[in-house]
């Protein structure tokens, strides 16, 4: 605190520089900002020139806004030729760094932030996502958050304001391990509100999205595509296998007999809401190996376009020395 009727020492004279460069940079990084368009980062795969996709006939799964898909049409069994884990050990490994790379960028730069999405159905891999693809993230950087049947708290709120206070901050990656798809998903397939109430949350969410993209949040949403057959022999080994049985639930067979209604769901949500700033993918995922890679790179590719910066250093650095 500095005392009336003294002059201003010399840490203070310190301060005052160091407060100024902080200023510099918040304004340089205001007006990188400003130059910033909604569509610099809003079809990322197609801006990426730095390097070539792994293979040109790596196929997209970007779902275009105007264009509906339908689950029905894409196989689960995907793999692009690939046979097995081996085949893209590498690759994984090379998005990976990638990944933690550009968010040692981001997290420096201290400005934007990246929302991800995850969806599927029960034992669709989200958890095995967030464990396979994220390794080499800085924690200190990501934030994880897995959304449960909503609290009376929550209930007592408007259905976005429990997704909304775990919105990234500048500098992060959040990832919703589920998020306020559910509001679309489970509620409408099981009747948890009434339908006028539900229709309009297709709206409401293009538009929370939107907000969140004209602040200096990048989102992008993955609906990890498995088949019904492929639950079943999930279900099957979480229920043979001593160390799984945690994770199985009896709700989730009450669930899988609504199987058809739920695609219903998630290509209505996928449809309506993939839009220029917030793209929906859909992954094969019935490999999880392949599903990592799809993601892994989907999540890089994003990034690079974003293009995270280091501010800028102090002015001076190269004349200081550090003392003894
Ligand atoms: P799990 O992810 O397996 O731990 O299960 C979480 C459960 O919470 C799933 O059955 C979800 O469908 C359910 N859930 C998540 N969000 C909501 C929501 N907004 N409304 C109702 N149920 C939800
Ligand atoms: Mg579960």
């Amino acid at each position: 605190m500095r005392m009336a009727g003294r002059s201003a020492p010399a840490t203070d004279k310190a301060t005052d520089k160091a407060a100024a460069d902080r200023a510099k940079a918040a304004a340089d990084r205001a007006k990188a900002a400003k130059s910033r368009k909604i569509e610099s980062v809003a079809a990322p795969e197609r801006l990426v020139v730095a390097k070539p996709p792994a293979r040109p006939d790596y196929p997209r799964y970007r779902v275009d806004p105007g264009k509906p898909i339908r689950t029905a049409d894409i196989d689960p069994d995907e793999s692009e030729g690939y046979q097995g884990k081996a085949d893209v050990t590498e690759q994984l490994a090379l998005h990976r760094n990638r990944i933690g790379d550009l968010q040692t960028r981001l997290y420096a730069e201290h400005d934007r932030a990246l929302l991800i999405v995850l969806q599927a159905m029960d034992t669709g891999g989200k958890d095995g996502t967030i464990k396979g693809v994220f390794r080499g993230v800085n924690p200190q950087g990501c934030q994880v958050y897995s959304f449960k049947v909503p609290s009376a708290d929550e209930l007592a709120h408007d259905f976005l304001w429990r997704y909304h206070n775990r919105a990234p901050q500048a500098g992060m990656i959040t990832i919703f391990n589920r998020s306020h798809y559910e509001d679309v998903l489970i509620v409408r397939v099981k009747n948890l509100v009434p339908e006028e109430e539900w229709r309009q949350r297709y709206a409401s969410i293009n538009e929370f999205e939107r907000m969140l993209t004209i602040n200096d949040i990048t989102v992008i949403k993955f609906f990890l595509h498995i088949s019904r057959d492929e639950q079943k022999r999930r279900l099957e080994s979480r229920l043979a296998n001593p160390d799984k049985r945690w994770k199985f639930s009896s709700g989730d067979l009450g669930e899988r007999l609504l199987w058809d209604d739920y695609m219903a769901a998630f290509e209505e949500a996928i449809n309506t809401c993939s839009t220029d700033h917030a793209p929906w993918y859909l992954v094969p995922a019935n490999k999880k190996w392949y599903r990592n890679l799809v993601i892994a790179r989907t999540i890089a590719d994003t990034m690079e376009a974003m293009n995270p910066q280091y501010p800028p250093a102090e002015e001076g650095l190269e004349k200081i020395t550090v003392p003894d």
